[in-house]
C-alpha cells in the first residue's frame, strides 16, 4: 500500500481529512448496519438533541507502525466498553464493544495509507463519537443518534524531547461528585475551555483539579490522570468516582507492576502530600506520559525532585517500556494489541 506524502515529523496536531469514515445510525429502536463514507460532513436538524442539550460523548485511541511493520492499535476494547458506560450514562443507546473494535478495524484498514511510518514518532489518532440527531426541544433524550469515527494523522506528541510542564491548582471545577467526571463527555470539555484558557493567559501549561466538596484532594487535568512517584519508588494514582478511567493510566500501573517490579497503589491523594512525592506525570494517550516540573498552588511552588529538565527516572522507564509494548519492541500482555493488518 502506497504511504500519503506527508511530512510525518512536522504535520502537528490538526485536524487533517483522510479517505474513509465509519458511519451507523440508530433508528427506530436499534442500530443500522453501519459503514464506511468518503462523505466527511454530516446533516442534521436545527433541533438536533446534541446541538441544544449537547447529548454527546467521545472516544480518542491511536493506530501505527509497529518495528516488523504492522499496524496496530492499543486495546481498543477498552475504549468499546468505555463508549458503552458513557453512552448508558448519557441515555444513548450504547453501541456494542464488538462492533466498535470491528469499526475501528474497518476504518483504519481504510486509511491505511495515512498510518505514519515506525520511528516517525507520529501516529493516526482514531475519533470514535456518538450524538443524539433527532430533534429535540422538551428536555428529554433524542430517539435517533449517529456514531461515527474518522482518523486523523498527528505528529509526535513531544518534538525535541519531553519537557516536564508547569500545572496550576485551578479554582475552577472538573467535575462533581456523583456527576459526569468518569465518562467521556463532551460537556466535561465545554466547561474546561474557560478555565484552560485561563491558565494558558497565566503562563501554566494544564489545570490541576481539585475534589469540589473538599478541595483538598487531587483528581486530574482536562484531559490526563496523573501518576505520582514516591522517594522510595512507589507508584501512585489518585483514587475518585470523578476521574475518567484512563486506558493508559491504567495500563501503566500494570507495567509498573508486573515489567518493573513496582509497587502500586491507587487511593485518595491530598494536596498537600503532592510536595513529598519525587515525580510526577500526566498520562492519556495523546502523550502517554507527560513529565510535570512543577505545580502551582496560589503563588507556592511545588517542585518535583526530578526538575524541569527531563523525565524523572521512574517515569521514563514507565515510558520506554508501554510505547515499547506498543511499538512491538517488548512482549505486549495478552489481548494488548489489536493488529489491524
Ligand atoms: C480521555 C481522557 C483521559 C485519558 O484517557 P486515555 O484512555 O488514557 O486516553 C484522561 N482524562 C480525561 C478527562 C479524559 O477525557
Amino acid at each position: 500500500m502506497e504511504k500519503k506524502e506527508l511530512d510525518w515529523e512536522n504535520i502537528g496536531f490538526g485536524y487533517r481529512k483522510t479517505d474513509m469514515r465509519y458511519v451507523a445510525n440508530y433508528r427506530g429502536g436499534a442500530w443500522e448496519e453501519g459503514g464506511l463514507t468518503a462523505d466527511d460532513t454530516i446533516t442534521m436538524s436545527e433541533c438536533a438533541g446534541v446541538l441544544q442539550y449537547a447529548q454527546t460523548c467521545f472516544e480518542g485511541l491511536k493506530a501505527y507502525t509497529t518495528e516488523d511493520g504492522r499496524i496496530v492499535t492499543f486495546r481498543p476494547d477498552l475504549n468499546g466498553v468505555r463508549m458503552e458506560d458513557s453512552c448508558r450514562y448519557l441515555q444513548m443507546p450504547a453501541f456494542p464493544k464488538e462492533r466498535f473494535v470491528e469499526a475501528v478495524i474497518q476504518t483504519v484498514r481504510a486509511n491505511a495509507a495515512y498510518v505514519p511510518p515506525y520511528g516517525s514518532g507520529a501516529t493516526l489518532y482514531i475519533r470514535p463519537y456518538m450524538f443524539g440527531i433527532s430533534p429535540v426541544i422538551g428536555v428529554k433524550p433524542a430517539e435517533e443518534y449517529q456514531f461515527r469515527i474518522f482518523t486523523t494523522p498527528v505528529g509526535p506528541y513531544f518534538k525535541g524531547g519531553a519537557k516536564p510542564l508547569t500545572l496550576c491548582v485551578s479554582d475552577f471545577d472538573r467535575a462533581a461528585p456523583h456527576g459526569t467526571g468518569h465518562i467521556k463527555a463532551g460537556l466535561n470539555y465545554a466547561m474546561s475551555l474557560h478555565a484552560i484558557v485561563a491558565a494558558h493567559e497565566a503562563g501554566y501549561d494544564e489545570n490541576l483539579y481539585l475534589d469540589p466538596a473538599t478541595r483538598t484532594k487531587v483528581e486530574e487535568t482536562g484531559g490526563a490522570n496523573f501518576l505520582f512517584v514516591t522517594k522510595d519508588k512507589k507508584v501512585i494514582t489518585p483514587k475518585s468516582s470523578s476521574i475518567l478511567p484512563s486506558i493508559t493510566r491504567r495500563s501503566l500501573l500494570t507495567v509498573a507492576k508486573d515489567y518493573l517490579g513496582l509497587e502500586v497503589e491507587e487511593r485518595e491523594v491530598l494536596l498537600e502530600e503532592l510536595k513529598d512525592f519525587a515525580e510526577c506525570g500526566l498520562c492519556g494517550t495523546a502523550a502517554v506520559i507527560s513529565p510535570v516540573g512543577k505545580i502551582v498552588d496560589h503563588g507556592r511552588d511545588i517542585c518535583f525532585a526530578s526538575g524541569m529538565q527531563e523525565m524523572g527516572p521512574v517515569t521514563k522507564q514507565l515510558y520506554e517500556t508501554l510505547t515499547g509494548i506498543q511499538m512491538g519492541r517488548i512482549e505486549a500482555p495478552e489481548g494488548w494489541i489489536q493488529v489491524i493488518e
